[in-house]
């Protein structure tokens, strides 16, 4: 599974453990997360502008 960084701020979505209080349960596919999601700590930046950072063994 891979990581995502937020190009705006240091905030990291990592599909292993999803984003609960985004509604996102641990194990969501960063496809499977809404194309017009906004960065839960920044809101400014949305999905598109995530970079890929990793990937999780
Ligand atoms: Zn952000």
């Amino acid at each position: 599974m891979a990581a995502y960084r937020c190009a705006g701020c240091s905030y990291t979505y990592d599909e292993a453990k999803g984003a609960p209080r985004e509604g996102f349960p641990a194990g969501t596919r960063w496809e499977d997360i809404p194309e017009d999601w906004c960065c839960p700590d920044c809101a400014v930046r949305e999905k598109p502008d995530f970079e890929k950072v990793g990937v999780n063994a």
